[in-house]
């Protein structure tokens, strides 16, 4: 007589979960990059200017001058003290606005508090805002229309897009509300047919909503916010997280215990940020093809 097996029910296979590399991501798109400008006649042209000597800034624009040089980009990087005014500020934007060579420019922030971040992002130009923080550009990514996307949502968009995870009618919760990451983040999802939520600081049970999520953007600033517990099986999890922990960079999200139930997730560091600065790169030379 053949023996029959009862398995206990139900039997839960803990599949691992897939690293989003975004670092190896990057890199393919910056050697594409480098190969498409060394065709060009003229040199893609980057400005930063920075105010102050915020250490957490200097790093973030180091790492974008060694991408933007290793990449044949014309790099420039003006530095300011951190009392300068709004006048001198203006005036080099405008110059900068005018100037041949460079085609997209940004403004590291945090800027000092005597400075209008407002007064300050209105002033570039729409088509060298390579940072797609001006008015006019987001308001063509909240119209669906083309535009100087935000470079870090953009990031987040080509790794899923990389990584084939479907959107269209999956439920996606946002964590923070943030004009640069959370609120285009949400509307890029939305454009591909993503249900999106929405949490900020004064969500009222946000473990409730992350449970529910197919797929997980944090965007907060505080280390490891995101738990197992608040993590449905087989979720997709983007963190976009920086928090300083001694002298290492840890996410938003509790990555050794949430891969453990996340179907996909994305490392910090080697996840979302190298793809910010590819995709502030490629925002440069659309901005020069624009011009
Ligand atoms: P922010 O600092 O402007 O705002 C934080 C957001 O989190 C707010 O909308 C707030 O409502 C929300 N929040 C705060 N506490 C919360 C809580 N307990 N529960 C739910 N929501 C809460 O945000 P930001 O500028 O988007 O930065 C967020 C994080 O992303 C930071 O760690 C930052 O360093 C990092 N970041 C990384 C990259 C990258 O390239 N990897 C780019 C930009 C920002």
């Amino acid at each position: 007589m053949q023996k029959s097996y009862i398995l206990p029910f139900p039997i839960t296979y803990a599949m691992a979960a897939t690293i989003l590399d975004g670092k190896a991501l990057a890199r393919e798109i910056r050697d594409n990059l480098r190969k498409q400008v060394k065709s060009l006649t003229e040199k893609p042209g980057l400005a930063v200017i920075t105010v102050g000597n915020d250490p957490a800034s200097q790093l973030y624009v180091g790492g974008k001058e060694k991408a933007g040089i290793g990449a044949g980009y014309h790099f420039v990087w003006k530095k300011y003290k951190e009392d300068t005014d709004e006048i001198t500020l203006l005036s080099e934007i405008d110059k900068l606005n005018q100037d041949k060579k460079i085609h997209g420019m940004i403004v590291q922030s945090p800027l000092p508090k005597h400075l209008s971040p407002f007064l300050i992002i209105d002033a570039i130009r729409q088509e060298k805002d390579a940072d797609g923080f001006h008015p006019l550009n987001l308001a063509n990514l909240f119209l669906g229309r083309d535009a100087i996307l935000p470079a870090t949502p953009k990031g987040i968009m080509r790794i899923l897009e990389h990584y084939n995870i479907p959107l269209a009618g999956k439920h996606a919760v946002v964590i923070g509300r943030s004009k640069i990451v959370g609120k285009p983040i949400a509307f890029l999802l939305l454009q591909k047919d993503a249900t999106v939520t929405m949490c900020h600081s004064m969500t009222a049970d946000l473990a409730a909503l992350t449970r529910q999520a197919d797929i997980i953007v944090a965007a907060v600033g505080k280390a490891w916010l995101v738990k197992k517990d608040m993590v449905k099986q087989g979720a997709v999890v983007i963190d976009v997280g920086m928090n300083k922990k001694g002298d290492k960079i840890i996410g938003d999200v509790a990555y050794d215990e949430v891969k453990e139930v996340a179907s996909a997730i994305t490392p910090v560091p080697g996840g979302v940020g190298p793809m910010t600065i590819a995709m502030l790169l490629e925002n440069t030379l659309k901005c020069m093809e624009v011009q």
